[in-house]
Parts: structure tokens; C-alpha cells; sequence
């Protein structure tokens, strides 16, 4: 099954845990907010995030205090 990610930037409060967890999935903005840059996908949510990463994902979703990081099996754009 694909998985796919995107963060909700409106609610992202910069605390930079996903990408501690996941630093191969997402990156920082200017501001610190965090963007999903798993091969190109600009956080648009249309990359499937492959096997070997998802546990990485869990742990950053899992780390989230604000939930924000949405994850779905179908893409999201
Ligand atoms: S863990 Fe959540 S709140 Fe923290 S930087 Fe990542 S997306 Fe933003």
C-alpha cells in the first residue's frame, strides 16, 4: 500500500522533531516550518513514501505535538 505525507503548515509550530526523526522526509522553510522534501514532492503530498522510511515517518508523526503531519494512502494533490 503507498503511503503519502504532507505537513499542514498553518498549524506547524517550527519545533523541528520531524526532522530529527525523519530527516531523509522533511526539511525546514525559512520561517522553520517543516515541508515534506522526500524526492522533490514540495510538500504537495504526492510522493509514495517508500518502505524502508515509514518507520521514520510513524516516529516524526508519533513526535508531532500538534498533529499536523497527515498521512494517507491515497495522494493528496
Ligand atoms: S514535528 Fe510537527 S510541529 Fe514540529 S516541526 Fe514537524 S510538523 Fe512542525
Amino acid at each position: 500500500m503507498a503511503t503519502y505525507a504532507v505537513v499542514d503548515k498553518s498549524e506547524c509550530i517550527a519545533c523541528g522533531s520531524c526532522g530529527t526523526s525523519a530527516p531523509e522526509i522533511f526539511e525546514f522553510d525559512d520561517e522553520g516550518l517543516a515541508e515534506v522534501i522526500y524526492s522533490g514532492d514540495n510538500n504537495r503530498g504526492v510522493t509514495d513514501i517508500p518502505e524502508n522510511l515509514r518507520e521514520d515517518l510513524q516516529e516524526a508523526v508519533e513526535s508531532c505535538p500538534t498533529e499536523c503531519i497527515k498521512v494517507d494512502d491515497k495522494a493528496f494533490a
